[in-house]
């Protein structure tokens, strides 16, 4: 097994490699998450220094909430990434890895906020809001 992930964009602007493990899927339903999908957000993430982006110029970031911000691709509007202000890691869309991804399903937040066209199916952990271990200021 390769000691890393790779993966990039629809229109392929923007690459990326991670480097090491990487973290457990976590499915987001907040509003937030939904408005930018679709659906709800998938992904992984690394640390900061594992990430490493090709075509970095390529995204844009929006500041959606007071310490987060949602980086997709100016050119194909791809969802990429998601950082919290002062985190010393970095979400990861986990549709954005090139497959076999070799990512592992984690667990749902903010469950009570998901849309009301789709069903959690799975046995996967659901937390209403957020789990202890994400940072998340979405109120
Ligand atoms: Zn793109
Ligand atoms: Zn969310």
């Amino acid at each position: 097994m390769p000691d890393f992930h790779t993966g990039s964009c629809l229109c392929g602007a923007v690459t990326f490699k991670t480097r090491g493990d990487v973290r457990e899927v976590v499915y987001c339903h907040c509003g937030q998450c939904r408005r930018q999908t679709g659906l709800y957000y998938a992904a992984s993430n690394a640390m900061n220094e594992d990430l490493t982006v090709s075509g970095g110029e390529n995204v844009t970031w929006y500041q959606s909430s007071q310490k987060g911000s949602r980086g997709f691709c100016r050119t194909c509007g791809s969802a990429l990434f998601w950082k919290y202000e002062g985190a010393g890691h970095i979400s990861i869309m986990a549709g954005a890895f090139d497959t076999p991804s070799r990512l592992v399903p984690g667990y749902h937040i903010f469950c009570e906020d998901k849309g009301d066209y789709y069903e959690i199916n799975d046995d996967l952990p659901q937390y209403g809001k957020s789990s202890p271990d994400i940072l998340t200021n979405t109120e």
